[in-house]
């Protein structure tokens, strides 16, 4: 299940320190959140307390056997699962494929091969819980990526993207500007808040017929930015 943050959620169930700090770095250059576990119950409670978008779990953790660990996981999260194993180990990468984890890393493994198996699976989970936004003739596929007014494609940048994204999936309520540079930017662009005005008009010269006199993306006077949804 998706939080309703905009940067993926990611729990790393890793007891080495080692690449605790690794992915600490890696995951915020690669602009997810992270939460991390030092052991599989540590994991378990996290990914209830707050459902986690994708989970990196150690197949070789302290306490408990990591296979037991993703069987447990699916009860409490729809999150998919990619193992860390150790470059070699055919065998335990096997076996955690036929338990139904999403996708494996073998450690050791470098920035862009963590960012491509992350986006991977996080493009492959299921989108229901996301249906596209489709409103008075603009459609927003989130699973596609894709942005449709009157039925055709728009083209657009990853941020002019993400912003719509988030507005589309928080459908109806008011955002101040410093909000949607904090929920799509990241805490790191609190500063610019211009940003979100940028974009905001880029946006509708994309989606709107009038962007002077926007029908989806509104502004709320002396409050901020609302995507409206019709119908
Ligand atoms: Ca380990």
């Amino acid at each position: 299940m998706r939080g309703r943050r905009e940067r993926p959620l990611v729990l790393v169930v890793e007891d080495d320190l080692r690449y605790v700090r690794q992915l600490r770095a890696d995951l915020a250059v690669g602009d997810f959140r992270a939460v991390f576990a030092g052991t599989g119950s540590r994991g378990l409670t996290e990914a209830q307390t707050d459902p986690p978008d994708v989970v990196l779990l150690d197949l070789g953790l302290p306490d408990v056997e990591a296979l037991c660990v993703l069987t447990r996981l699916r009860e409490v999260c729809e999150a998919p699962v990619v193992a860390m194993t150790l470059a070699g180990d055919d065998e335990g990468i096997a076996r955690a494929l036929e338990a139904g984890v999403d996708d494996y890393l073998a450690k050791p493994f470098d920035l862009d091969q963590l960012l491509a198996r992350l986006r991977a699976v996080l493009w492959r989970a299921p989108a229901g819980a996301w249906p596209p936004f489709a409103s008075a003739g603009l459609t927003v596929d989130f699973a596609a990526a894709e942005v449709r007014v009157a039925g055709r494609p728009v083209a657009m940048s990853a941020s002019e993207f993400r912003l719509l994204r988030f507005l589309a999936r928080n459908r109806d309520r008011v955002f101040r500007p410093a909000q949607l540079v904090d929920e799509v930017w990241g805490p790191e662009y609190a500063g610019d808040r211009h940003l979100a005005r940028v974009y905001v008009r880029r946006v509708r010269e994309k989606i709107e017929r009038h962007p002077a006199d926007p029908r989806h993306l509104v502004t709320r006077p002396g409050v901020g930015y609302v995507l409206r949804k019709h119908g």
